[in-house]
C-alpha cells in the first residue's frame, strides 16, 4: 500500500517544511499506516505566520461584500465535495460515513453564516451626540489569528473558526490534529480554487512544538483552541501571558437526566445514538445517564439489548452504526477506564472489550459498554473517557439530579427528557451547563447561536462562531467626528460634555 506524505499548506503552496519529524497516520478500521504527516518546527510555523502577515493588509482592506463573495464560492465548492471530505474523515478518524457527512454539513452551516459578514460587521451610528458631533463604532479585524483543533471533528471544528475569522478580514493559520490531517489540506485547496488570495488560509501540521511556536509568536493576535481540558487550560494561560486573545474549549462529561414521565423507548433511541455515535468521541456525547426514581430498573434491559446489538463495522459500510475508536492509544485508555470501573465497584452490564470485526483483525475495535450503579466518587464518573462507554447513575428525584450535574467540574452539554413543561423550564433556568437540550440529546447550537460550555469546558469568555465568534475575531473602534464649522473657539479645560 502507498503511504501518503502529508504536507503543510503555506502561502497557497503545499510544502514539506524544514523539520524532518513526522507522525504516522492510521486507518483505524484496518490498523494500517496510510500516511505520514509532517510535524512543523518553529521555523515552519514562522513561515506560515509570515505568509498570513503578508496577506493581511490587502485582505483586511478588501470590502466585506467581496470577501463574502469568495466565501460563497468556497461554500459552493464544499457542497460539491461533501462526500469526498466525508470519506477522508472516515479513512483517518474511523467514524461512519453518514456521521462524517453530517459533520461536513454542520461545518458548511458556519461557512453559510460567514457569507453574511457584511451585515455582521455593520457598526452603530449616533447622529448629534453633541451639537455638530457624531459618534460611531466599527469592528476591525485583528490580523493573523490561529486555530488549534482536535482529532474528533477534522472538518467541523476548524470551520467553527476560520470562515468567521477570514470573512471578518483576518488571515488564518490552522494547526489541525496530526491524527487525521488530510481533510484540512482538501479544504485548503478548495479555498485556493474559490479565490482566496495566497496566505489568507494556511495549514501547519504538528504537535506541541508547533502549538508552542504559535503561542509565543508575536505576530499571532488571537488563538482559538478546541481539545481536552488540561491542554485548553495551558493554551489559555500561555496565550494570555503572551498578550493574545484566547478562547479555549475543553473536555466534557455530558449528562442526560431522564424523568419517570419520559417515553422510555424514545429515551433509549436518544441515549444509544448520543452515547455510541462516533464511538462516543464527541465533546457533546452523552456519557452519563442520570436516571430518576424507577427509570433505572425499567430502562436497563432495553439499554443493554441495544448496546449489545450495535452494528459495529468499518465506517465505509453504509449500514454501520459505529466504527472503531481513533487510535491504539485511545483503545488502551478506554479499556483502562472500563477496568477501573469494575475495580471501583460499578456494575458492568455490557462489556465492549475484546470486540472483533471480521476481516479487520488489526482495527481499533471496542463494543458499546454499559455500566450501572455508578457513583459520583468513581473515576469513570469524574473523568472524561471519550469512548463508547455509558455510565448510568441513579438519583431519587429531579432536585438530586440537578444538584449532581451542577456539582460536576465540566459543563459542556446536558439533556433532559420529560413531558412536563414546568420541569423543563426549571431545568433550563437552574442547570449550570452551557448548552442544554430539552428532549434533544445533542444540542449543538446552530451556526448563528454560538457554541461553548461552562466551567472546565471553556476557558475565556467568548463562545465559538455565531455573533460571539465575530466579536472574538474583531476589535471595536469608536470614532467621534466633527467638521471645522462646529469647532468652537477657545481651549476647554473641563471634561467635554454634550452641548
Ligand atoms: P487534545 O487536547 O489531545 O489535542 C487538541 C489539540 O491540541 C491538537 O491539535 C493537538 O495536537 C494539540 N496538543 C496536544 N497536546 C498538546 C500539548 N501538550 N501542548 C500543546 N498542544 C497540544 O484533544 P484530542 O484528543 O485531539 O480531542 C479530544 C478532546 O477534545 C476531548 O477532550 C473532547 O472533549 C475535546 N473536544 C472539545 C470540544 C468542545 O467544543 N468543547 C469539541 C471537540 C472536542
Amino acid at each position: 500500500m502507498t503511504i501518503t506524505h502529508i504536507k503543510h499548506h503555506i502561502g497557497g503552496q503545499q510544502v514539506s517544511g524544514r523539520s524532518e519529524r513526522t507522525q504516522d497516520v492510521y486507518n483505524p478500521a484496518t490498523g494500517q499506516v496510510t500516511g505520514r504527516v509532517a510535524l512543523a518546527d518553529d521555523e515552519d510555523v514562522a513561515a506560515a505566520v509570515a505568509a498570513a502577515k503578508a496577506a493581511f493588509p490587502a485582505w483586511a482592506d478588501t470590502p466585506p461584500i467581496r470577501r463574502a463573495r469568495i466565501m460563497n464560492r468556497f461554500l459552493n465548492l464544499l457542497n460539491q465535495h461533501k462526500d469526498a471530505l466525508a470519506r477522508a474523515i472516515t479513512a483517518e478518524h474511523g467514524k461512519v460515513f453518514t456521521d462524517a457527512r453530517g459533520e461536513v454539513e454542520r461545518g458548511i452551516d458556519i461557512v453559510e453564516f460567514a457569507c453574511g459578514m457584511p451585515q455582521l460587521l455593520k457598526g452603530d451610528f449616533t447622529d448629534q451626540v453633541s451639537t455638530g458631533i457624531d459618534n460611531w463604532t466599527l469592528r476591525q479585524p485583528l490580523g493573523v489569528v490561529a486555530g488549534v483543533t482536535p482529532f474528533n471533528f477534522p472538518v467541523m471544528v476548524p470551520m467553527w473558526m476560520f470562515p468567521v475569522a477570514i470573512a471578518a478580514g483576518n488571515t488564518f493559520v490552522l494547526k489541525p490534529s496530526p491524527t487525521d490531517p488530510t481533510p484540512s489540506l482538501m479544504y485548503a485547496e478548495l479555498m485556493k480554487e474559490a479565490g482566496f488570495p495566497d496566505g489568507v488560509f494556511n495549514v501547519v501540521h504538528g504537535d506541541k512544538v508547533a502549538v508552542d511556536a504559535l503561542l509565543q509568536h508575536p505576530d499571532v493576535q488571537a488563538i482559538s483552541f478546541v481539545g481536552s481540558t488540561p491542554i485548553a487550560n495551558y493554551i489559555y494561560e500561555t496565550g494570555a501571558r503572551h498578550g493574545k486573545r484566547v478562547q479555549a474549549l475543553g473536555g466534557a462529561k455530558n449528562h442526560m437526566l431522564v424523568m419517570p414521565d419520559a417515553d422510555l423507548e424514545k429515551v433509549v433511541d436518544a441515549l444509544v445514538g448520543a452515547a455510541f455515535g462516533s464511538a462516543g468521541e464527541r465533546c457533546m456525547a452523552i456519557s452519563v445517564a442520570t436516571l430518576v426514581g424507577d427509570v433505572g430498573d425499567r430502562i436497563m434491559p432495553m439499554l443493554a439489548e441495544r448496546a449489545q446489538n450495535l452494528v459495529i463495522k468499518n465506517g465505509v459500510e453504509m449500514d454501520a452504526e459505529m466504527g472503531p475508536v481513533v487510535t491504539a492509544a485511545a483503545h488502551a485508555r478506554i479499556t483502562g477506564y472500563i477496568e477501573k470501573g469494575v475495580a471501583e465497584g460499578a456494575r458492568l452490564v455490557v462489556d465492549g472489550r475484546g470486540h472483533k470485526v471480521e476481516g479487520h483483525d488489526d482495527g481499533f475495535w471496542l463494543g458499546g459498554t454499559l455500566f450501572d450503579h455508578v457513583t459520583p466518587e468513581m473515576t469513570i464518573y469524574r473523568e472524561e473517557i471519550f469512548g463508547p462507554v455509558l455510565s448510568c447513575i441513579r438519583v431519587a428525584d429531579f432536585a438530586e439530579g440537578v444538584e449532581l450535574i451542577n456539582a460536576h467540574e465540566f459543563g459542556n452539554g446536558v439533556s433532559l427528557f420529560t413531558r412536563d413543561g414546568n420541569v423543563a423550564r426549571e431545568f433550563g433556568r437552574k442547570i449550570q451547563v452551557g448548552m442544554v437540550g430539552i428532549n434533544v440529546p445533542i444540542p449543538v447550537p446552530m451556526a448563528w447561536h454560538g457554541f461553548g460550555g461552562w466551567k472546565k469546558s471553556l476557558f475565556g469568555d467568548m463562545h465559538a462562531y455565531g455573533e460571539e465568534g465575530v466579536r472574538f475575531y474583531t476589535k471595536q473602534k469608536s470614532i467621534m467626528q466633527r467638521w471645522p464649522e462646529s469647532i468652537s473657539k477657545g481651549a476647554e479645560f473641563a471634561m467635554p460634555v454634550s452641548r
